[in-house]
């Protein structure tokens, strides 16, 4: 290979690397496969190009999106799985390269014809999943009438190997109950937020009420801007694309760190913090800063949920192959009716919902990154004796059988 060819090839995986990270980054299915074509065309020189996605349900093939030729039109429309270059890359899970489309009897002319484009050669390269087509990324005419090379398909099977996973994510994202929820919980701060914003406006509101609606609307905004960041958090761990970092860990020092940060709220309200986690207790491997979010989760609801001179207790001790922290408090507990919902998302209990700030989304995340881990969650609770959160880590063992005896 020549080094004019060899920098050539350098600098499209290089620029495949810097793109993978942004389509990553999204979980919005049309902004995603935007990003995708966009970089198909610049990645290949096209004048157009079209990602088909296969109906999950259906099985049918369908344009999703596309850009250079009329987009709109476009969208939408279904292409057959035999007679068409799309379905034929679908059945064989093959890129196809088809430097003359007149002379090719898969080619599906119907799209042409709908929308006033004219094709003359295609690119086409499945997106697969583990294996699995879920659809086809194309990309037609090649500028200047060249013709498409090796170097082309290479680089735009690379970009398929991460678009596919992307969307995948992103259409199981759009599906899943968990946004459907968020707008839910949404109404109940907005509707608040439109009537006592209305309600300033009036001219037969005195100072005071206009302060107060004024307080009201701040922090039900507050709210919302809670729930959009927790929200966040717990769809990244959902979509499992929150990449699990192993590092070592203290437990010891994370339970101090949360009950240092969680301190001035506990006095203010009269509430004790206790920490009593061995100063022996061997390191995990886990994300530091995921586990800290899950003893501040934890030890913080002790405290929101606390009255005052009730106590917070954060232990741990091992048991056989794990860890097992507690967080332990002296406060209202949470009836057994209760109790099996609390891990669900924007779950709170009924009478919370006036008193305490929340969005009941903490221990749905919690739960998460402690599966994150390997471990389980579980919770022990006696209405007005107090709430126990228990949970597992698996203990790391030494790779071999006498390493850590010896000497
Ligand atoms: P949030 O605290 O934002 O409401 P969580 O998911 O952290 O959301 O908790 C869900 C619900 O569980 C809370 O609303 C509360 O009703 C109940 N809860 C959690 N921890 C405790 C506790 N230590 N004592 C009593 N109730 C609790």
């Amino acid at each position: 290979m020549s080094q004019d060819a060899l920098q050539s090839r350098i600098a499209r995986l290089e620029r495949i690397i810097e793109i993978s990270r942004s389509i990553n980054s999204t979980l919005n299915l049309p902004r995603l496969l935007h990003q995708i074509l966009a970089a198909a065309q610049e990645l290949t020189h096209t004048e157009a190009c079209s990602i088909i996605l296969r109906d999950r349900k259906s099985g049918v093939l369908r344009f999703e999106a596309t850009i250079g030729a009329r987009s709109q039109e476009v969208r939408s429309l279904v292409v057959p799985l035999d007679g068409s270059i799309a379905g034929w890359v679908v059945q064989n899970n093959r890129p196809v390269v088809v430097h003359n489309v007149r002379n090719d009897p898969r080619f599906y002319r119907k799209v042409d014809q709908e929308v006033g484009f004219e094709t003359r050669s295609i690119l086409a390269v499945p997106l697969s999943v583990r294996g699995k087509p879920i659809g086809v990324l194309e990309v037609l005419n090649k500028e200047g009438g060249e013709r498409f090379t090796e170097e082309d398909v290479e680089t735009l099977m690379a970009l398929a190997d991460q678009a596919a996973v992307a969307i995948e994510n992103a259409v199981l994202f759009q599906q899943s109950d968990l946004v459907a929820d968020l707008v839910h919980e949404m109404r109940t701060p907005l509707t608040s937020i439109i009537g006592y914003a209305r309600m300033i406006q009036r001219d037969d509101v005195s100072e005071d009420d206009r302060k107060s609606f004024a307080r009201t609307i701040e922090r039900e905004a507050a709210r919302l801007s809670r729930m959009a960041s927790d929200f966040l958090e717990l769809a990244r761990l959902e979509s499992g694309r929150a990449f699990p970092v192993r590092e070592e860990v203290s437990l010891k020092s994370l339970a101090a760190e949360a009950i240092a940060l969680l301190r001035p709220q506990a006095e203010a309200k009269q509430i004790a913090l206790i920490e009593e986690v061995p100063d022996d207790l061997p390191t995990l491997l886990g994300d530091p800063q995921r586990l800290h979010q899950v003893l501040v989760n934890l030890v913080g609801n002790g405290v929101k949920y606390c009255r005052p001179g009730d106590r917070v207790t954060i232990g741990a001790r091992v048991e056989g192959d794990e860890v097992l922290v507690y967080v332990s408090d002296t406060g209202p507990g949470i009836p057994p009716s209760a109790q099996e919902h609390l891990f669900e998302r924007f779950y709170r209990l009924p009478r919370t919902e006036e008193d305490v700030e929340g969005t009941g989304l903490g221990l749905a995340i919690t739960r998460r990154i402690v599966e994150a881990h390997g471990g389980r969650i579980w919770v022990k609770s006696d209405v007005g004796k107090g709430t126990t959160f228990y949970l597992t880590l698996p203990l790391r063992r030494e790779a071999g059988p006498s390493s850590s005896s010896r000497g």
